[in-house]
């Protein structure tokens, strides 16, 4: 795989270390690098390329799997540092992310406030104004299931609804790669359904999995979790 780098993005707001993984795809002519961290994350996007051995500023692409603020907050930030970079989206989640229509996150939190016990409700609030906060951006190239194109070695759209509508990852070709984004999240070596009180459909959520099944697919990498190591499909059906 040395044309695909897993970046460790290392944080700690409070509740102790986490780390993402955003993942870049590079080859001659193409740098892609598939979702972007929370707001103010785009510094530690940059060291954490270097410490890859990437060159970030060389980026001619992003993807975002879908427009929840750990994925998409640094991608105005991104923008502007780096006008030239083209923004790739789905169809459906792309008017999210420009902020063309309201974000589905902020309506679930918006109708789940007056679900949440009283000690949680500032923090129910903080987390709308910090939604509210998130930067849109355009997105330049919409795409949709089974769109493919020829950069890095082949790469493949592939709609994993469930965790949000519009959701996608990436499969590429060449390196039996499946980019999972929050259609799965690997925990304590487990693929798993990312965050359940965050999937927006449970049941298209499953479903998305095990359409995964129809690929050859040799590596999961997860947003949240990182590289799996066991079997594909026997990770795919349990989880
Ligand atoms: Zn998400």
């Amino acid at each position: 795989m040395d044309q695909i780098y897993i970046l460790n993005v290392v944080f700690d707001f409070g509740y102790g270390e986490d780390t993402i993984y955003p993942v870049i795809l590079k080859d001659k002519d193409e740098m892609i690098l598939v979702d972007c961290g929370y707001p103010d994350f785009l510094q530690k996007l940059e060291q954490a390329a270097y410490e890859k051995g990437v060159d970030f500023s060389a980026l001619t692409k992003v993807i975002i799997t879908h427009h929840d603020h750990d994925h998409m907050g640094s991608l105005a930030a991104i923008k502007r540092k780096y006008p030239h970079i083209q923004i790739i989206a789905s169809e459906k989640d792309a008017p999210y992310i420009s902020g063309e229509l309201k974000s589905l996150r902020l309506e679930q939190a918006e109708n789940m406030q007056s679900t949440l016990p009283f000690e949680q409700q500032e923090s129910g609030r903080a987390f709308q104004e910090f939604l509210k906060a998130i930067e849109n951006e355009e997105v330049d190239l919409t795409v949709k299931d089974g769109d493919y194109f020829p950069w890095c070695g082949g790469i493949e759209i592939v709609e994993t609804p469930g965790h949000m509508p519009g959701h996608i990852s990436v499969y590429s070709k060449k390196y039996k790669v499946l980019i999972s984004g929050d259609s799965l999240a690997l925990e304590n070596g487990k693929l798993e359904i990312a965050a359940p009180q965050f999937t927006l459909d449970m049941n298209e959520a499953k479903k998305s999995v095990l359409k995964l099944l129809n690929y050859d697919i040799e590596t999961i990498i997860c947003y949240h979790g990182g590289e799996y190591k066991g079997d594909i499909s026997e990770g795919l059906k349990n989880c």
